[in-house]
């Protein structure tokens, strides 16, 4: 048993709830569990302090004391923000993530990361908190809707681009099983993306140094959400984000040319890349909230190459107010 508990929280969207949340919390209680099913609205709006606060205190209400667990079912935001719970419920309770979307199964349940958005930006307030066990069904994907199946592997093609690159290539041939959800080419997938993730975690868990790696495109990505205000998808968002980030590299003469060009051939069956309708000075103040940024100078993950992090000088490079803004303003129309 990864979480003995006496009573379970099963947390869902109010989209996954009816799909599998209530199927998982019919097992537990087959099982012999004392189950409660909490649900919240779907998509990233509710990934915030106002349904931290509105689970926490129902999981209260309900009674639920130290010797309970929680599962979250469910995408990213359901494995973010029901982590985020667990981590902060009485100062802490154990979690079991059932991942359902592409995004959550390679990425978003595995490291420990949770938390929610706040005004100043994305994921700025939450905890590292790791779950007991991560639990993947890769046939729960064929209810998944096309685009966040497709979107959800440019994580995937992020876990090439820094550590490996036969992993890029075998992704973007296998993109018409992936997207057409084939199981066992999911599950093949999947695997070697969450391996890759958990080799870099098991090094640095809290961030310190070689986990920033995995924040590739995510310093331009999580701007653009945010100035977006969450229209844009992560994967999507990330997916800019990493072809700027590569044009930035280039520019500064530390990543190889073609790189970007690359990046993007990799990432066009899976994402649109024409113009966003975000604008840019917003943009540009969600960059400066950059939870990379020290001394308020904005820093960035830069390749050498595919499969291959820059770090002579830390895993992190500072890059210049100018070339930052002109590598927002040119990814805004597309790539
Ligand atoms: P999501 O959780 O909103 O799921 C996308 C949509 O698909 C939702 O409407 C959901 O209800 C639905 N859905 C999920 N699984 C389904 C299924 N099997 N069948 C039918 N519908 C299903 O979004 P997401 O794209 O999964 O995740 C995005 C979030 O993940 C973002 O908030 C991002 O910040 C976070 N994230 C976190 C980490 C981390 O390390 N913690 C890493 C990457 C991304």
């Amino acid at each position: 048993m990864h979480a003995p508990a006496h009573r379970v929280a099963v947390i869902s969207d109010d989209q996954v709830g009816p799909l599998y949340g209530r199927e998982v919390a019919e097992r537990l209680r087959e099982a012999g569990h004392d189950v409660t099913v909490l649900t919240f609205p779907s998509g990233e709006a509710s990934k915030n302090r106002t349904w931290w606060a509105a689970l926490t205190d129902e999981m209260l209400g309900a009674g639920l004391g130290r010797d309970c667990a929680v599962v979250g079912v469910g995408g990213g935001v359901t494995t973010d923000l029901a982590g985020f719970v667990a981590a902060t419920y009485l100062r802490s309770v154990p979690i079991i993530q059932v991942p359902t979307s592409t995004l959550a199964m390679i990425d978003a349940s595995v490291g420990g990361k949770t938390g929610v958005d706040v005004p100043a930006g994305k994921n700025l307030v939450g905890a590292f908190y790791a779950p007991r066990a991560v639990v993947a069904d890769t046939s729960v994907l064929t209810t998944l809707n096309a685009l966040h199946r497709s979107e959800g592997l440019v994580e995937a093609v992020k876990h090439g681009a820094i550590r490996d690159e036969a992993h890029m290539i075998s992704v973007r041939r296998s993109v018409p099983g992936l997207l057409a959800a084939d199981a066992a080419i999911c599950a093949d997938v999947i695997a070697r993306s969450v391996r890759i993730k958990a080799e870099v975690v098991a090094e640095d868990e809290f961030e310190q140094g070689l986990r920033q790696i995995l924040n590739f495109g995510h310093t331009i990505g999580h701007a653009l959400e945010a100035a977006a205000n969450y229209r844009i998808g992560h994967g999507r968002a990330v997916a800019y984000g990493m072809v700027a980030e590569a044009r930035i590299g280039e520019a500064l003469g530390i990543t190889d040319e073609g790189t970007a060009a690359r990046l993007a051939e990799a990432l066009s069956p899976l994402t649109e890349r024409g113009r966003l309708d975000v604008d840019a000075s917003h943009a540009r103040t969600f960059l400066g909230a950059d939870k990379k940024s020290r001394g308020g100078r904005v820093r960035f993950v830069l390749l050498r190459r595919i499969g291959e992090v820059a770090h002579e000088q830390g895993w992190t490079h500072e890059v210049g107010e100018e070339v930052a803004r002109d590598a927002l303003n040119e990814i805004l129309h597309g790539w």
